[in-house]
């Protein structure tokens, strides 16, 4: 039996992809093969990266003027991968320090430049945003980096930050797809896959091409955005399933009213679990309500001794994966693309009950 899994990562597929995905295992393409035991260079595995890359174009309304990079290392080998590509040793990277990733982002910067944090909402513990005209990006900064949605606090902008004139830097790993989003106005976006597209081990990049050609001498080839981009992201061996499975997920969110769609999906859902959240005073979410996350929600209750009955009890109830980060405790539920209005339904059907028998 399938539960409703609230991870925040790897986290759910839909249903209907990984039965898609079954359907083809053994024989995918007519090939007599699964499509993890063809060769990356081979024509059917070329046309299926294709259609991959002509789908998330499509989906996010990408223009020419980037290029779709498909590689390994994830988002944190993102990280390092910024600051080589887009500075020199000496630059100044500005940040915007609203949550847990944006803090790693900062560290692996720091190993390569001068970093700049503009703002840094730490303070607050991390649950409001800077507001828009509280910083002034320096003039000269290689880039301004910020974390459109903070996967652990459960911070999200509403808003693209004015980055002053310097190319714009966006870790779009735990919302990407999950409403429109605006590439034209970044220089790069990068997005981990297991998320809101796909399995553990791909790293999506867009990237303004006239950001192309300043990689410094020591990038890493296969992180090199330059030369991958020139090859099709085929340097080395591509995570072809997980191209492949991104694919999948692209069909289904253009069968489902694309970002649209999501956008209206995700916001019923989260709108549905913050409301029993903010009409309960068992249950709390500490996020400025601007700031709030539609893909990760944590909350607390008021009696944190029953944090692991709760938690038992929902495991119990089908319902699993909601501790919170091992860095904060509490709950959280994460509730990407993939959870359906049932799943969140039943979460909050259970939370009342819960309510109602220990509050
Ligand atoms: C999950 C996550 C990461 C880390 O991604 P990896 O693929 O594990 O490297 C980075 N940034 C954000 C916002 C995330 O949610």
């Amino acid at each position: 039996m399938r539960v409703h899994n609230f991870s925040a990562g790897p986290a759910m597929l839909p249903t209907a992809v990984l039965e898609r995905a079954q359907g083809e295992l053994l024989d995918w393409d007519g090939s007599g093969m699964s499509v993890m035991e063809v060769s990356h260079r081979g024509a059917a595995f070329v046309a299926c990266a294709e259609r991959v890359e002509a789908s998330l174009r499509s989906v996010l309304d990408i223009s020419d003027d980037y290029a779709c990079l498909f590689l390994q290392g994830g988002a944190y080998g993102m990280f390092a991968a910024t600051p080589l590509n887009l500075s020199a040793p000496g630059d100044t990277i500005a940040f915007l320090n609203t949550g847990d990733w944006s803090t790693k982002a900062i560290a692996e910067a720091g190993k390569y430049a001068e970093v700049a944090v503009l703002a840094d909402t730490s303070d607050s513990l991390h649950t409001t945003l800077p507001r828009p005209g509280s910083y002034t990006v320096p003039t000269g900064a290689a880039y301004l980096h910020y974390t459109p949605n903070e996967t652990i606090r459960g911070v999200e902008f509403d808003h693209v930050p004015d980055s002053g004139g310097v190319p714009l830097v966006a870790d779009l790993s735990s919302t990407i797809l999950s409403r429109p989003f605006d590439v034209d106005a970044h220089g790069v976006i990068y997005a981990g896959a297991q998320k809101n597209m796909g399995p553990s081990g791909l790293v999506v990049v867009i990237v303004r091409r006239d950001l192309l050609g300043r990689p410094r001498r020591e990038t890493p080839t296969v992180w090199d955005w330059t030369v991958q981009a020139k090859a099709d992201s085929m340097v080395n061996t591509p995570p072809t399933f997980g191209l492949y499975l991104l694919g999948l997920t692209l069909d289904w969110v253009q069968e489902n009213g694309g970002l649209a769609g999501m956008a209206a999906r995700n916001q019923g859902k989260a709108s549905l679990l913050y409301d029993t959240i903010d009409r309960s005073s068992f249950y709390s979410n500490p996020v400025d309500p601007s700031a709030r996350s539609w893909m990760n929600v944590p909350f607390v209750l008021a009696d944190p001794t029953l944090d692991s009955t709760f938690l038992n009890e929902a495991d119990a109830a089908g319902l699993t994966n909601l501790a919170g980060h091992r860095s904060v405790g509490g709950m959280r539920a994460s509730i990407y693309n993939a959870m359906p209005l049932a799943g969140v339904r039943a979460l909050v059907d259970f939370m009342q009950e819960f309510e109602r028998t220990h509050g």
